[in-house]
């Protein structure tokens, strides 16, 4: 989740959750209406079990990325039900919208999302549900959100920018997280993050991301964390003198695989109470108690997570 203030900064990160406070009705996710308003006739559409990809003509691509999709689908799911989550189906296909050209990526952005998406490669949209994307081979640079790292996906596919927007989009349709809902960003991000892949294999909650996590280490050892207090009050990822954007997902990707790891039934118990919540612009303010109600004192978490850190640091 990066708002759009960030936009300038962001350069050359890919990878999106536009994060709307208002969901529209459900023709926006339906793939005759999508097809009709954005798309030229020759457009085809691909279902799998739980997905439907809009994409332009090619007849081997949208097989192995169905493929790659319900792969990653069913590690979500065994992840996460592994560790005691109670996930729900979606009760749709889940729309994915596949462009070859970047123009026409750009235009579907500004014209269904109402927001400039020429610096980004994908998104996810809680406005719409569906992850719009301009197709690996014919993107011409990018990385995954928040990181400097190359694309380290197989050619045709950039696994990691896929699990991360697809993270996203299963949060808000597995019951995690509701649409329409102001969350903090460090656990729709750290979710998103932890569960980053370059591969199917490689692919899940159980191991860190080697990148993100040894960038996590660095800044731990130079004490530029941004204060637990403070990180897990905000709403949005943005730089600030001193804070880059990439060390503030390396500090949700860290913290959220340290709570799933340590913590997973309260983590388990403060994603229900959100998803209960009241939709729209909750004040920020009450992060801090509604964390405190699941975890416990900040203080005791704070003292846990910095000693987790330096055992990392130590191996
Ligand atoms: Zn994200």
């Amino acid at each position: 989740m990066i708002t759009r203030r960030s936009i300038t900064h962001a350069l050359p990160l890919a990878g999106f959750a536009l994060i709307a406070l208002a969901t529209p009705g459900p023709a926006w996710a339906d793939p005759l209406y999508l097809r009709q308003a954005f798309f030229a006739p020759s457009t085809q559409s691909y279902a799998t079990d739980h997905f439907v990809l809009l994409h332009e003509g090619d007849s081997a691509w949208p097989g192995e990325m169905g493929r790659l999709l319900e792969g990653l689908y069913r590690q979500f799911y065994d992840d996460l039900t592994g560790a005691g989550f109670d996930l729900q189906s979606p009760g749709d296909r889940l729309a994915w919208v596949c462009f070859d050209r970047e123009a026409d990526f750009d235009d579907y952005a500004r014209l269904r999302d109402a927001f400039d998406a020429r610096w980004l490669k994908g998104y996810y949209s809680t406005r719409t549900n569906c992850v719009a994307l301009v197709r690996a081979e014919f993107a011409q640079t990018g990385s995954p959100e928040g990181s400097d790292a190359a694309d380290a996906g197989e050619p045709q596919f950039d696994v990691r920018r896929i699990s991360h927007e697809l993270a996203h989009q299963l949060t808000y349709n597995s019951g995690l997280l509701r649409r329409g809902v102001r969350n903090p960003v460090w656990l729709t991000e750290g979710l998103a993050t932890d569960f980053e892949a370059d591969s199917l294999v490689g692919a899940g909650f159980s191991d860190v991301n080697r990148s993100r996590w040894s960038r996590l280490l660095e800044i731990a050892a130079l004490d530029e964390l941004v204060p637990l207090p403070r990180f897990i009050a905000l709403t949005e990822f943005r730089p600030a003198p001193g804070v880059e954007l990439r060390d503030l997902y390396a500090q949700a990707d860290g913290f959220f695989h340290f709570l799933m790891e340590r913590h997973p039934q309260a983590l388990k118990a403060y994603m229900a109470g959100l998803a209960r919540g009241a939709q729209g612009a909750r004040a920020r303010e009450a992060f801090p108690g509604e964390f405190a109600q699941s975890f416990g004192p900040l203080d005791a978490i704070g003292t846990e997570w910095r000693d987790y850190l330096r055992d990392a640091q130590r191996r």
